[in-house]
């Protein structure tokens, strides 16, 4: 469980998150209830998970295989057992910023957002409900039959590379040149198990990031001609959140601002 002190930090954390998602709607003339927030939860434990569920958040993300498995299971495990009794966040306080659905999902919606290497993606698809990070053809193919084997669909999001040609670059920040995300989101909407949301990118180092996000508007735009359905833009961190809502990110995926400086991994 959740220690008071834990609860009262991820509370003010929270708080002061969701104004700055409100107040960036607002200055783009959009509505907060279209944003989502994705709390990333990487280094810290079940324990803050479960604080930030109990406080009304449904999606969480990790980036590391070896961390996420025992850290959804906990939290999987202590919301069957606990005092709770597997109550979900308070009606109200769904899946959205604010004002969202009613009653929100039974469970955490659990994201990977990592660098992803075909020897996890088994072990991925057995917690994740969806993957952000995809950025390789040859990773499609593992997922969709890691996603039929599991009986599972996992939701896709396709990682472009937002590095300005010319750029400081090669920082290595993962993603697929915004030339080639055409080919791949085409792999993963005919794969089996697998549905086509949309584009994930992490602005790149040393550079505005407004612009780069611009740039990943335009490739979603792209994207929805032939997909109307994948409406995804998943953009924004604790330093950049206000620019992605600027350019029409849907899913905000908050880490420091939410649990505090990240500890070092064990
Ligand atoms: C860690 C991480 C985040 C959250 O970053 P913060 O700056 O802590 O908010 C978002 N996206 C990805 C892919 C990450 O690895």
């Amino acid at each position: 469980m959740t220690s008071a002190a834990d609860l009262a930090r991820l509370a003010v954390n929270l708080a002061d998150v969701r104004e700055r998602i409100e107040a960036a709607a607002r200055a783009a003339g959009r509505d907060p209830a279209e944003l989502t927030l994705v709390a990333v939860s990487k280094t810290w434990p079940a324990s803050d998970v479960l604080g930030l569920w109990a406080l009304g958040v449904t999606h969480f993300a990790e980036n590391r295989e070896q961390e996420a498995a025992p850290k959804v299971a906990a939290v999987l495990a202590a919301l069957a057992t606990g005092p709770s009794g597997g109550g979900g966040p308070e009606a109200g306080e769904g899946t959205a910023v604010a004002g969202g659905p009613p009653a929100g999902p039974a469970s955490p919606v659990w994201h990977f957002v990592g660098q992803l290497q075909r020897n996890k993606v088994n072990a991925i698809a057995r917690w994740a409900d969806w993957v952000q990070s995809v950025d390789r053809p040859e990773l499609v193919a593992s997922l969709s039959r890691a996603a039929v084997a599991g009986g599972r669909v996992l939701t896709i999001c396709v990682q472009v590379c937002l590095d300005s040609p010319g750029g400081a670059g090669a920082a290595g920040r993962g993603g697929v040149a915004p030339g080639d995300v055409g080919s791949l989101t085409e792999l993963v909407a005919n794969a089996e198990g697998l549905r086509l949301a949309g584009v994930m990118a992490v602005a790149p180092r040393g550079e505005p990031a407004r612009p780069a996000f611009a740039r990943l508007r335009t490739v979603a735009e792209r994207l929805w001609r032939d997909h109307p359905d994948a409406r995804v833009i998943s953009a924004g961190m604790s330093g950049d959140l206000e620019d992605a809502v600027a350019e029409g990110a849907t899913h905000l995926r908050i880490g420091t601002a939410l649990f505090g400086e990240r500890r070092p991994v064990p």
